[in-house]
């Protein structure tokens, strides 16, 4: 099995509005059919073409007829933390699955965590997902449809105020389908996110940040977790290959608009990288960057083992970071009662495939 998924030419959740807009020129229909058929997917979450009840009924049959469909995954489970996190299980049309985050950000609102891969490559050593492997990479569609079933599951009058790309897998690892995904996602005919509300996190696959800098301007966020390569080499193997010297370099070229900062993910590890001295050997290696310091005490999950770090030393960490005049925050965890938090998602695919350094 590949790790590059077959794209459905047919399928109109993976067509861009130009293709759609050709489809109608070919079918003799006006170009604004194309307008109503993309808001019908992407706004209003339509997942057949019978749904779309103000497109002439012989355009639905010419479509129906020459195979086109809408949609490609279907909601599985839904677990429900008691912190009001939601997790959705979202079966994928070749029978694998990933799994989707809602989480509350106050009233009404969530942020969701999107997918982008079927496991991961990158064995970061805290994290369930990396003990999975890499099935394979998610299309655009698939992207684009969880935040459209993600709508579906909200409570009456909420809504998904931000999306983060945080789920399973690494994003930039299938970079041009999550860019793919952002058009919609930011298009005002579809989802309608402005690029600010939407964040791309990488474990730090440097030329990729480079290439992401100069084609979208969305939130940049670093899966960092170490203050010297000692001890990011031992937790996250892609260190070995993009070192912190060339990922804090492409960060300082990273074209980042005006007022904006980038968040740096630092997972804590009880008795790893949670020491003042780490603190203080963060805080110089971010020296000069504009940065949000955001810290996740780990989750336990059933993987090898780490501990939680005591409370005293998040407080502590805090603190010596906040002293230097970073802005520094304490994720707070949730959705621990449903295996929803941060490093934990993830069901057990197989069969793996093997992924070589070349893939990445
Ligand atoms: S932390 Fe992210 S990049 Fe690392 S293994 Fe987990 S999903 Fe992959």
């Amino acid at each position: 099995m590949s790790i590059r998924p077959t794209i459905p030419e047919r399928n109109i959740t993976e067509m861009s509005l130009d293709a759609i807009q050709t489809l109608m020129e070919e079918l003799g229909q006006p170009r604004y059919r194309a307008g109503q058929i993309y808001r019908w997917v992407f706004q209003r979450g339509a997942r057949s073409l019978d749904e779309m009840t103000d497109l002439p009924k012989t355009l639905r049959g010419q479509l129906a007829e020459q195979g086109y469909t809408v949609g490609r995954v279907n909601l599985g489970k839904v677990a429900e933390s008691v912190d009001g996190t939601r997790k959705l299980a979202v079966h994928l049309d070749d029978g694998a699955a990933v799994e989707t985050v809602l989480i509350p950000m106050g009233e009404n609102q969530f942020t969701q965590c999107l997918s982008s891969q079927v496991g991961c490559a990158l064995d970061c050593q805290f994290c369930f997902t990396g003990t999975m492997g890499l099935s394979r990479h998610l299309t655009s569609g698939e992207i684009v449809d969880q935040v459209i079933l993600g709508r579906q599951v909200l409570p009456e009058g909420a809504r998904i105020s931000h999306l983060v790309y945080m789920g399973m897998g690494e994003p930039l690892h299938n970079f041009d389908a999550v860019v793919s995904s952002l058009t919609p996602i930011c298009h005002k005919d579809g989802l309608g996110y402005s690029h600010r509300r939407v964040t791309i996190s990488t474990s730090g696959l440097v030329p990729q940040i480079e290439r992401l800098g100069q084609t979208v301007p969305v939130n940049l966020a670093i899966s960092l977790n170490a203050p010297n390569d000692e001890i990011r080499n031992e937790i996250m193997p892609i260190n070995k290959r993009y070192n912190l010297k060339k990922l804090m370099e492409a960060l300082r070229e990273y074209p980042l608009p005006p007022r904006r900062k980038m968040t740096m993910e630092y997972v804590l590890l009880g008795g790893v990288n949670d020491s003042a001295e780490h603190a203080h050997e963060l805080a110089r290696l971010l020296k000069g960057l504009s940065v949000r310091i955001n810290l996740i005490p780990w989750n336990p999950f059933s993987g090898p083992g780490y501990d939680r770090p005591a409370e005293e030393n998040v407080r502590a960490f805090q603190d010596i970071l906040l002293r230097k005049r970073y802005t520094v925050t304490v994720r707070v965890t949730k959705g621990l009662d449903i295996d929803a938090a941060c490093g934990q998602l993830g069901e057990r695919p197989d069969p793996l495939v093997q992924v070589t350094e070349g893939d990445i």
